[in-house]
């Protein structure tokens, strides 16, 4: 029965779907012959990963290339509740530089953004591969936008203020967490990425500064991964940036939980933090006004902060509720476009404005960049990019590695 099962499998997606739903499949006793065919089976659809990943971004091609967008900037923020921005309506004065660029219409707020997972490192993972949670396939299975990006003929830059490169090198194909950075994928993804990291985001700007006139290629996708509002939050902003104190904080929040002080304190650090990002993100923009480019800025994943219940960080509870959806996957997700861009590009600006109420999960991040740079390969699916005519709306979104739909969540609860 099992060879018969095993026999029939066609790939990588349906040999994991058999062992999750057949995790004895493995244990069963059976001839030498059907252990070898078992063993050949397993090697052949679970090679390394990193090998994988490596094999498919390697081999993935592009027909053409426009280069519609020269300048194309990614930000990645950094555990951001958005129900803690002033842009979302949060009532302390968190995003003061956020709000001037949006009521300078350069900056488009989306209001339906969610993101797949509460982890860094498997939203890196989604945020990164050109597959899709929705689809019967594997990440790593996949290649990650920035080589396309590259085969077209972008310059792409990474600066990271989380990661460290610090790691031995057995450490590596284990440690898919590190994946972007591994030795065999990093030519193939980024033309250059920052060595160091940095006590605050706002030195990573110095980093870019110092690149930005080694360059000269006009076409470029900047990556900017911020360390943003993560735990600790007091850790996240230089004490001169202070704003918000226990006492700025009203006692009770917005969803009707009493909390007490220490709970105000962290939740000022939180702000504090938020405040401090928005600061380092106008700072980005700024590098960036007097050009043709366009800035998209989400965060990884949301976090709580005593909004509903006395806890703060990102929890793992077995089931989904619809306030934990709401702080932990809701999150900020915007496109700004510089004077000049929305000159030279109109058809583009008018499609940013007609999209921002549109659902979006941000697995299908890499098609909406690849659109904005007129990128067409295999992989690319116009209805999936947000601001593409042909977007399609229905597509479920399903989170965590459950696939739980969060429609289902927040509608019907
Ligand atoms: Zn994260």
């Amino acid at each position: 029965m099992s060879a018969w099962k095993l026999s029939r499998i066609r790939n990588r997606y349906e040999f994991h779907q058999l062992l999750h739903r057949e995790p004895d499949i493995c244990l069963e006793r059976r001839s030498a012959l059907g252990r070898l065919f078992f063993s050949l089976r397993i090697e052949s659809f679970d090679r390394s990963r990193i090998g994988s990943l490596h094999e498919a971004t390697a081999a993935a091609a592009v027909d053409s290339c426009t280069f519609r967008s020269p300048e194309i900037v990614l930000i990645l923020g950094e555990s951001y509740d958005k129900h803690h921005a002033a842009l979302y309506g949060y009532p302390l004065p968190t995003t003061p530089r956020l709000l001037r660029e949006r009521s300078a219409g350069r900056l488009f707020p989306f209001t339906d953004v969610v993101s797949p997972a509460n982890l860094t490192v498997s939203v890196m993972q989604s945020l990164f591969t050109m597959a899709s949670r929705d689809q019967q396939t594997i990440w790593y299975d996949i290649p990650l936008f920035p080589a396309l990006f590259r085969r077209a003929g972008y310059d792409t830059l990474m600066f990271d203020n989380q990661t460290t490169f610090a790691l031995d090198d057995d450490v590596w194909d284990q440690e898919i967490g590190n994946f972007l950075y591994h030795p065999r994928l990093v030519p193939l993804l980024f033309t250059y990425c920052n060595p160091d990291r940095h006590r605050f985001d706002n030195e990573l700007i110095a980093d870019f500064d110092r690149q930005d006139t080694l360059r000269r290629n006009p076409f470029r996708l900047t990556i900017f991964h911020l360390m943003g509002q993560h735990i600790a939050y007091g850790e996240r902003f230089p004490a001169q940036e202070r704003y918000f104190t226990a006492d700025s904080i009203p006692e009770r929040s917005r969803e009707g939980l009493l909390r007490n002080r220490n709970e105000r304190r962290i939740i000022a650090d939180y702000d504090n933090a938020t405040r401090y990002n928005d600061r380092v993100v106008g700072e980005i923009l700024d590098r960036f006004r007097q050009r043709d480019a366009i800035v998209v800025y989400l965060s990884d994943h949301g976090e709580e902060v005593f909004d509903y219940a006395h806890r703060n960080g990102r929890l793992h509870d077995p089931t989904l509720t619809a306030d934990c959806c709401r702080h932990q996957y809701e999150i900020p997700f915007m496109i700004w476009m510089s004077d000049r861009y929305r000159q030279n590009h109109p058809d583009i600006a008018a499609a940013v404005a007609r999209s921002v109420d549109r659902p979006y999960m941000t697995d299908d991040l890499p098609h909406l960049l690849l659109d904005l740079a007129g990128i067409r390969c295999d992989c690319y699916d116009p209805t999936r990019s947000v601001v593409n005519e042909r977007f399609d709306p229905s597509r479920p979104r399903l989170l965590r590695e459950e696939k739980i739909d969060y429609e289902r969540i927040v509608r019907h609860p």
